[in-house]
């Protein structure tokens, strides 16, 4: 039996699919999501996500995460909520891969910079951003831009959206991608899903990169019950892990059980919610007043106060703000000389500048356009050619 026939009635199966904005024949051995999957995955936004920060700068080590391993993480959390679910774990793939393709360099840092320099402009927001990428910014095919991706996939990758941006989009796209956020509506299990598993992987790994950088301690993580929990039966299953030299196994095994622990937690509780609101349909699912994919409210907290610790011990920590800092005036800097002089920019954007000249919104967008597509190392080396100053090194 194919993975397709043993699709739960609420996935969203791949032959009911919304389908694409410009048509395209069916290829005989893969369906919809399969081929979105691996349209992504052939991006060059997409291999671009490696030379992008999670939490650290690139060259900060060669072992932490970077956006590239956390969208793999997402994908495989996701993926193995999925199948157990009868979600559509092609879909599910496609949306955890290509949930960061719009993210800037320097991670959240660079985001707020960006988002900052086009305040007068409508704003940079990285879901938004993602989106444009497989829908407008990837020129990969002969007759329209984008990645032409189904509907599904595009639903997924628009997690969030303000009532102002939904309705811009609405305009362009008539009950579009955006018009559940018009009308008040839940996006399919898949993209619930693809939602959930970022928060499960980033939760997890940043701990691990955190620790193993220096700037978190085991200590300090006793103060979070959802790791303290796991860390301490840990001990208890292995006295031989008390040893200092077993750190390392001691917190990928405490990492792994927590994984573990939510894993089952979202399984079980969406079961329990699909039984109790009856929803057996996709459109039931559209139409539910509530999340379906969810933790419990046990582990939600438990979640969320993990997430309240990374906030203040690691994404706060002054060496990690320090390095921000840097990257925020190399993000502004960028932008304010581009916006003076777009034939600086690659050729393509330069072109497309050229054609927005006398709109100033327009050639504002292109500028935020090339700045977020670069990589952390690009963006700068860039700054340090165009400035003479060395910000990030
Ligand atoms: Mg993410």
């Amino acid at each position: 039996m194919s993975a397709v026939e043993l699709l739960a009635p609420w996935a969203c199966h791949p032959a009911a699919t919304r389908g694409r904005r410009h048509p395209e024949a069916p290829t005989p051995t893969r369906n919809d999501h399969q081929r979105d999957r691996d349209r992504i995955v052939h991006s060059s936004a997409f291999r671009r996500l490696v030379y992008k920060t999670q939490v650290f700068v690139n060259h900060e080590g060669d072992l932490f995460r970077t956006r590239l391993t956390h969208s793999l993480e997402v994908a495989q959390m996701g993926r193995s909520i999925a199948r157990p679910l009868g979600l559509n774990e092609d879909l599910v793939e496609a949306i955890c891969l290509a949930h960061d393709l719009g993210h800037t360099p320097f991670g959240h840092a660079g985001q707020d910079t960006l988002n900052d320099c086009m305040r007068e402009w409508g704003g940079f927001e990285h879901n938004l951003q993602s989106l444009r990428v497989v829908d407008r910014l990837e020129e990969r095919y002969p007759d329209f831009d984008g990645l032409n991706l189904t509907f599904e996939t595009r639903e997924g990758i628009l997690k969030h959206c303000s009532q102002r941006n939904a309705q811009l989009l609405d305009a362009q796209e008539p009950g579009g991608v955006a018009a559940r956020f018009l009308r008040g509506e839940q996006p399919g299990l898949e993209a619930q899903l693809a939602n959930l598993a970022d928060a499960i992987a980033y939760n997890a790994h940043d701990v691990d990169d955190g620790v193993r950088s220096g700037l978190i301690t085991l200590e300090q993580l006793q103060t979070v019950p959802l790791f303290a929990r796991h860390y301490q039966q840990v001990l208890h299953d292995h006295p031989h892990l008390h040893a200092p030299d077993h750190s390392r196994r001691l917190l990928y095994e405490s990492i792994r059980r927590m994984l573990s622990a939510q894993v089952y937690d979202v399984i079980a509780t969406t079961q329990a919610q699909l039984a109790a609101t009856g929803v057996t349909t996709v459109d039931g699912v559209r139409q539910c007043g509530q999340r379906l994919v969810a933790f419990s409210a046990d582990m939600h907290r438990q979640s969320q106060a993990l997430k309240t610790f990374l906030l203040h011990q690691l994404y706060r920590h002054p060496q990690v703000m320090h390095t921000m800092g840097a990257a925020q005036q190399v993000v502004r800097e960028l932008f304010a000389y581009y916006l003076e002089q777009p034939q600086a920019m690659k050729p393509r954007f330069a072109q497309r500048a050229a054609r927005a000249a006398d709109n100033q919104a327009a050639l504002a967008r292109v500028v935020a356009d090339f700045v977020a597509g670069m990589t952390d190392r690009y963006a700068a080396s860039e700054h340090q050619r165009l400035t003479g100053q060395t910000l990030l090194a």
